[in-house]
C-alpha cells in the first residue's frame, strides 16, 4: 500500500524483527509513505512499551533510517499514545514528530483487548463496555492533542459484539473525530485478530465517509513480514464506501495522495 503510517519496532517489548526489515518489506510492496509509531512511555503498563529514556534513540533511529532510505521510500516519524486519563505525558506530546496516533486500550485501567485481562469480558454488560469505549474514544478526538485515530473499533477484538448497533454507539465519538479534524486509520490488524477484519468495520467507514472524515492505512505490524499483509482488503474496503485517496502526515501537518 501506498501509505501505511502504524507499525512497531521492538522497543515497545512486545514487537519482534529490526526496523529496517520492517521498512525492506514496505520497499518490496511499493509504499511510499511508512510510518513508525511505536507505543509511547507512559507510566502505566509500562512491560508493554519504550521507557521514557528510550524516547531519544528512538527518535535518532528512525530519523536515521530516514536518511539511509531516503531515495526508496519516505519514512516518518510518529508514536502511538495511549488516551488514559493523567497517564499522558507532555514529553510525548511535544515530541518533534510527524504525527501521532490517539488510541485507546485501557478502559478505567483495564486492557479489554489483552488476552491476559480477557476474563473480565464476562463480568461486565457488553453494550455498556462498548458505549464506554467510544465515549472514551470521544473524549480522545475533543482532547485535540492527536492527529490520527488508532484502530476506531478496536473493542471489537474479540467478538463480543454488543446488541445496539454500533453506527449509534459510535455516533458521537466520529462527530468529535469530524470536529477535530482527525484522520481514521483503516488498520489491517484486526484480520490477525479472533474479528478477522479490518478497524473499523464496513458500516462505521461508511459512516465516516458520509461525514467527510479522510483515511489512512496502516498495517500496525508488530513483525516484519505483517508489514502490508493485508494491503490488498484495507484498499479494496476503502474504495468500497468511496475514498480514492489517504493521508499521510509531515511535522504534524496532514497532506493527501490518491491510491
Ligand atoms: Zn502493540
Ligand atoms: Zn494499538
Amino acid at each position: 500500500m501506498i501509505v501505511d503510517l502504524h507499525n512497531h519496532t521492538p522497543l515497545c517489548n512486545h514487537a519482534k524483527g529490526k526496523m529496517s526489515e520492517y521498512i525492506n518489506v514496505a520497499i518490496e510492496n511499493k509504499t511510499k509513505f511508512f510510518g513508525i509509531t511505536d507505543h509511547a512511555p507512559m507510566d502505566f503498563d509500562p512491560k508493554y512499551r519504550m521507557q521514557f529514556n528510550d524516547m531519544e534513540q528512538y527518535e535518532k533511529d528512525v530519523l536515521h533510517a530516514k536518511e539511509f532510505y531516503k531515495d526508496k521510500i519516505t519514512i516518518l516519524l510518529g508514536y502511538e499514545v495511549d488516551y488514559l486519563k493523567n497517564h499522558i505525558d507532555e514529553r510525548v506530546l511535544n515530541a518533534d514528530v510527524d504525527y501521532l496516533i490517539g488510541s485507546v486500550h485501557f478502559l478505567e485501567g483495564w486492557g479489554f483487548d489483552n488476552p491476559e485481562f480477557i476474563g473480565a469480558w464476562e463480568t461486565q454488560d457488553i453494550d455498556e463496555i462498548w458505549q464506554k469505549y467510544f465515549n472514551t474514544i470521544e473524549e480522545m478526538a475533543k482532547s485535540k492533542l492527536f492527529d490520527i485515530v488508532g484502530h476506531l473499533d478496536l473493542i471489537k477484538v474479540f467478538k463480543f459484539m454488543p446488541k445496539k448497533a454500533v453506527k449509534l454507539l459510535a455516533k458521537n465519538a466520529l462527530i468529535a473525530i469530524k470536529n477535530a479534524d482527525m484522520t481514521l486509520e483503516i488498520n489491517g490488524a484486526g484480520f490477525r485478530k479472533p474479528i478477522a477484519e479490518a478497524y473499523p468495520s464496513l458500516s462505521l467507514l461508511q459512516e465516516a465517509y458520509n461525514l467527510s472524515i479522510p483515511i489512512t492505512f496502516s498495517s500496525d505490524a508488530h513483525e516484519p513480514q505483517q508489514v502490508a499483509l493485508f494491503s490488498k482488503e484495507v484498499i479494496q474496503l476503502a474504495q468500497s464506501v468511496g475514498y480514492r485517496e489517504c493521508a499521510y502526515y509531515i511535522k504534524r501537518k496532514r497532506f493527501m495522495i490518491s491510491f
